[in-house]
Formats: C-alpha cells, sequence, structure tokens
C-alpha cells in the first residue's frame, strides 16, 4: 500500500463545526452509529477545485438522516459551506469528499433517540478509482452471491452505512478470485448494480439500465442519462433480467468514485468497449470539469 493509512495523514478534517488536527477527528468506542449503523455518508468528488454537484449529495445526506430517524444538526447552505472549507483548507483541487453523520455515544442499545448527531467531512486527494489502463480495457466482473433486498427490508434510497456489509462482502470475493468487482442481482432476480456504481447496457443502439427502484438512482448515473439523451441516444430505464447481457454490445458503471468505466467482463460474458461508452466517458470528464456560471459554486480562490 503506497499510501499512508487513513487515520494517519496530514492536514484537518472538519468536526462538528470546525476544523481539527486529521489525526484528533475520533469517536468513542461506544458510539451508536459504529454498533448499530446509526449512519449515513456521502462520497463526493472535486474537479478544478470544485465539488461537483455538491448540493444534490448534501440534500441524500440530509434526507438519508432523515430516513434513518434522525436530524443532522446544520441546514444543506452550512454543509455545503463546511465541504468547501476542507477541501480548501487541504489545499486541494482534485479530490474525493467525506461528509459522515452518525448517532453518538449518549445511549447504547436499539433505541437512542437522544443521542447526540455528529457530522465530520473529510476530503484526500484520489485520481481514478480504477488504474487508467484497467479503465480502457474495461474492468472484470463476477456474479455476487448476496441481493439487493427488498426495499420493505432497509432504507434503500439512503447512502447508509450499513447496506455497504453486501457490497463490501461482494467485492472482497471478486478480489479474492482476481476480478474487479463483483455485479449484484435484487431479490426479485433482476440485475441491480455493482458494489459502488450503477450499470448501463447498450443493445441495438439503446441504452438499458436498470430501474434503481431497490437501490441508489446514482448522482452519476441521473448525469449519465441526461448526456447520453442530449447525444440523441434512447435510454430505457426498465427491469433487466441477467439472460439480457447475452444481447449487450457495451456494458458500463458509473459512479462518483468510478465515474464512467467500461466492463469488458461479468462471469463467462465478454464485452467490448465501444464507441457509446467511449463517448460518454469522454462526455463526462467535460462534464464534470465544465464552468459553471454562477458565484454560488465558484471554487474559493485558495482552493486550488
Ligand atoms: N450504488 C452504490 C451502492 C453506491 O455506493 C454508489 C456510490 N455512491 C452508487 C450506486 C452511485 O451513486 P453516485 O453516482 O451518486 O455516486
Amino acid at each position: 500500500m503506497e499510501e499512508a493509512p487513513y487515520h494517519d495523514r496530514p492536514g484537518q478534517i472538519w468536526y462538528d463545526g470546525k476544523l481539527v488536527p486529521w489525526g484528533d477527528a475520533n469517536l468513542h468506542v461506544l458510539s451508536h452509529g459504529l454498533h448499530y449503523a446509526s449512519c449515513v455518508f456521502e462520497g463526493e468528488r472535486a474537479y478544478n477545485g470544485r465539488i461537483f454537484k455538491l448540493t444534490e449529495h448534501t440534500q441524500r445526506l440530509v434526507d438519508g438522516a432523515r430516513t434513518m430517524d434522525f436530524e443532522i444538526p446544520y441546514s444543506v447552505e452550512q454543509i455545503d459551506a463546511a465541504c468547501k472549507e476542507v477541501l480548501a483548507s487541504q489545499g486541494l483541487s482534485e479530490a474525493y469528499i467525506r461528509p459522515i453523520a452518525w448517532r453518538g455515544s449518549e445511549m447504547m442499545g436499539v433505541s437512542a433517540q437522544d443521542a447526540q448527531i455528529h457530522l465530520a467531512i473529510a476530503a484526500w486527494h484520489w485520481g481514478a478509482y480504477f488504474t487508467p489502463e484497467a479503465r480502457m480495457e474495461g474492468i472484470r466482473m463476477m456474479w455476487s452471491k448476496w441481493r439487493r433486498p427488498d426495499p420493505a427490508t432497509i432504507p434503500c434510497k439512503t447512502k447508509a452505512a450499513g447496506l455497504y456489509m453486501i457490497c463490501t462482502l461482494s467485492k472482497h470475493a471478486a478480489e479474492k478470485d482476481g476480478y474487479n468487482d463483483a455485479l449484484m442481482l435484487d431479490y426479485r432476480g433482476y440485475i441491480a448494480e455493482a458494489t459502488g456504481a450503477n450499470i448501463f447496457l447498450v443493445i441495438d443502439g439503446k441504452i438499458h439500465t436498470p430501474l434503481p427502484d431497490c437501490f441508489l438512482d446514482g448522482i452519476t448515473r441521473r448525469t449519465v442519462i441526461q448526456l447520453a439523451k442530449a447525444r440523441g441516444i434512447e435510454i430505457v430505464e426498465r427491469h433487466v433480467q441477467p439472460d439480457e447481457l447475452d444481447k449487450a454490445s457495451e456494458v458500463f458503471l458509473c459512479g462518483t468514485a468510478v465515474e464512467v468505466t467500461p466492463v469488458s467482463e461479468i462471469g463467462d460474458r465478454r464485452f467490448t468497449p465501444g464507441d457509446i461508452t467511449r463517448n460518454l466517458l469522454q462526455d463526462y470528464d467535460e462534464e464534470v470539469r465544465r464552468e459553471v456560471p454562477t458565484t454560488m459554486n465558484a471554487p474559493k480562490a485558495n482552493a486550488a
């Protein structure tokens, strides 16, 4: 591992309203968020000093916390400002930003109605999720043995920490077998998503993508759908059967971390990243770096 562990890095983390030294951003071992997963987080990226779709991410964090029955004690505007402050204080322009909110240690047990709600935001330099070679060649995926659960059993529209149990298990299993990632079906057997990204299939020149009715409707997913429509490509959101991969000429993933990533292999099926994937990958790279003509989203002077 070439990088320092995440608990031991230089700089500062925004913690409950102020910047604290990186190594001091700790929580007690009896925190409810750790024991009972009362915790929601976000994953954002900054390009050229500007956090892409910042307010959409912040809104999802706040909404997710409400679904988890807690209220983050900061407004969307305050959280947006805090994200920008962390980015600037770390002197980063190309970065990953991780806001996280959780219930504290005032109460221990399933119920924790009066536990304090904490919010921390960290930012670090992070380039492409997959190596450039792996990205261009397409990544290799295997099937996960885990399925996205019925929405009646989990708060499926949140980025709640507990929902990532099966993602980590799936990705570990894939990595053990030499794959980059795993593809999960949902509880009905339809194609759902990867462990941290949404999936798109190109079939007969149209783009088909699973209906996000039991998993995250990613911010990147919505961006890619807009970009595809702008190119005049038809988008079909529907339930997709695993066998339909046989008809797909191209497959790609998208998410904040993976951006647009071509897929070359899922189980025993092979795909060759083609023009549609390449064009959307390029469109996305341009979109995230496009200057937004409003002072609200302008990077702070010292952010770059
Ligand atoms: N699904 C899962 C499970 C994820 O973790 C992510 C990443 N947040 C996504 C989809 C894609 O979401 P987004 O485009 O908003 O990053």
